[in-house]
């Protein structure tokens, strides 16, 4: 019989409110009890995943070993559990619709009508017990994207209705994240919404097990004992989640709100163990107490949405804790930086980030960025395009192959340094047809990565069309620009290096998916180090 409980996190009152992250805490509290965790967002809108999404739109896209183009909340379940997602813990409206679509062209109904209510439903069911019948997990949480209400959500809340319905009170619970705003004027707290938004839910026949109140100020014990009796839940399943200075303290935060203990007494999972935080108070303690400070610039387009480059951000709090250090990031949007505005804008960084993009926009501020680095010796990390760019920099200005391009940029270039992969070069299709996921590495021995990584062999994760040259590997080795990581068993390079620099990576990979609280990044903890003594020496 499998036992697998699950929990429902839906959204109500306003978006943003965090879903995600309370989620992830929850999750961990449960995993620190010795649980096996997992969890799985549903997307309500149709694109079949966020691959062909603008950053601006929703963020980044993150990327799964098994070469998912997901959510960035992925990006935080793995960041707080430190275990692998993949293809089953992202699923969106257009992946559902395309499944019941393709089986219906298959015949799979056998003459019915197709219709939301069973097919669709029982598709998001399906997708929804997926990580439960595995037998890999005991629990399974499911954060329902957009806010109840929504007409795009309503299929997913059904479907959650009927799953309650099945599975029984025991093996399921709703939690519903509401907002209890502070209207200054009259100086109050306001528990209307939540009200409103708990009856829209009760509506689609949901009665919410546990009441989460994202709030600015302490919700007193009057308030919840009102939003308990209007809510239609217990009193110590109002569960108050004040703002918080870092998303790493809410685990904590729910763990004195009692969340974990709550959640684990309505699904009657009676022999839990104290939860075991040590290692991520540890991390706290390191984050929360740094012993000095880095600046590092991280030059990109979408600078102006933190959440486009989310993974990297948070690498770097992890590789910061681990140092000790408070890594201060600075974004700088490089279709700001030119010759002219270069030295004011990036003199006084300790090192520069230059960020993964797509197209021509921004291109020869994120090459003036390169040189920058490269000349005055300032730690250098460059990730995907970053890389690339890297790359053309080298060419340009020490090959002096001065129309060095990628192919991306300019189909025409004489010199493509950087030109689309062999296989990419039938692809027509936009979505999901880039390099994607996990590949093999090979570290050349004496490299930094070399003596970054513990390992030989390492796997990290792609998501790209275009590639290392290798025509011109000769001549940019030549040189002074090492090629130290290289697919086994394609030849394509994927780690550049400058020897001559101290500290001058380029990854064709991302490594930001890869960095966690349990494990922070070795690459992203060895650049800080190197920012950190930039620092020191100056
Ligand atoms: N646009 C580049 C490519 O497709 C880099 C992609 C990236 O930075 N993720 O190769």
């Amino acid at each position: 019989m499998n036992t697998t409980k699950y929990i429902f996190v839906t959204g109500g009152v306003s978006s943003s409110l965090g879903k995600g992250i309370i989620a992830a805490s929850l999750a961990k509290l449960l995993q620190a009890r010795g649980y096996r965790v997992t969890i799985q967002k549903l997307d309500p809108y149709i694109n079949v995943d966020p691959g062909t999404l603008n950053p601006y739109e929703h963020g980044e896209c993150y990327v799964t070993d098994d070469g998912a183009e997901t959510d960035l909340d992925l990006g935080h379940y793995e960041r707080f559990l430190n275990v692998s997602t993949s293809q089953a813990n992202n699923v969106t409206t257009g992946r559902i619709y395309q499944s019941v679509i393709q089986k219906e062209r298959r015949g799979e109904f056998l003459g019915k009508t197709v219709q939301v209510i069973p097919h669709i439903t029982n598709e998001i069911k399906e997708r929804i017990q997926l990580l439960g019948n595995t037998g890999d997990y005991d629990i399974v949480i499911t954060e329902i994207g957009g806010t109840v209400g929504d007409i795009e959500s309503l299929p997913y809340i059904e479907s959650v209705r009927q799953l309650k319905w099945e599975l029984g009170d025991d093996n399921a619970l709703v939690i519903h994240l509401t907002l209890v705003p502070y209207l200054s004027a009259a100086g109050e707290l306001k528990t209307k919404p939540t009200q409103h938004s708990v009856k829209t839910l009760m509506e689609s026949g949901i009665r919410a097990d546990i009441l989460v109140c994202r709030t600015e100020h302490e919700l007193s014990d009057d308030l919840k004992t009102k939003l308990a009796l209007f809510c239609n839940v217990k009193k110590d399943a109002v569960i108050q989640s004040i703002d918080a200075s870092t998303i790493y303290d809410v685990p904590n935060m729910m763990l004195r709100e009692g969340l974990d203990t709550v959640t684990l007494n309505k699904l009657n999972l009676k022999d839990a163990k104290e939860p075991d935080l040590d290692r991520w108070n540890q991390f706290l303690q390191r984050h929360k107490n740094p012993k000095g400070k880095v600046r590092i610039g991280l030059i990109g387009k979408y600078v102006e949405l933190q959440d486009s480059y989310k993974s990297i951000l948070e690498s770097f709090i992890h590789a910061g804790a681990e140092n000790e250090v408070k890594v201060e990031v600075v974004s700088i949007h490089s279709e700001h930086i030119d010759t002219n505005t270069i030295e004011t804008t990036l003199s006084d960084l300790d090192g520069i980030l230059v960020a993964p993009g797509f197209g021509e926009r921004g291109i020869e501020g994120k090459i003036e960025a390169v040189r920058y680095a490269r000349e005055n010796n300032l730690p250098f990390l460059g990730i995907c395009l970053g890389m690339q760019m890297a790359v053309i920099e080298y060419s340009r200005n020490i090959l002096g192959i001065k129309d060095a391009n990628s192919t991306e940029m300019s189909k025409s270039t004489q010199n493509p340094v950087i030109d689309l992969m062999e296989d990419q070069k039938s692809v027509t299709n936009k979505g999901g047809t880039m390099r994607l996921g996990a590949w093999e590495c090979e570290l050349k021995e004496g490299s930094i990565v070399g003596g970054v990584y513990n390992s030989k062999i390492i796997e990290e994760r792609h998501r790209h069309r275009y590639e290392y040259n290798n025509d011109y590997r000769e001549q940019l080795e030549n040189a002074g620009m090492a090629a130290t990581g290289i697919n086994p068993d394609t030849g394509l390079v994927e780690i550049v290096e400058i020897p001559s620099h101290p500290w001058f990576v380029g990854v064709q990979y991302h490594p930001e998916y890869k960095s966690t609280v349990a494990n922070p990044h070795p690459l992203f903890v060895a650049f800080v180090k190197a920012a950190h003594e930039h620092a020191k020496e100056k």
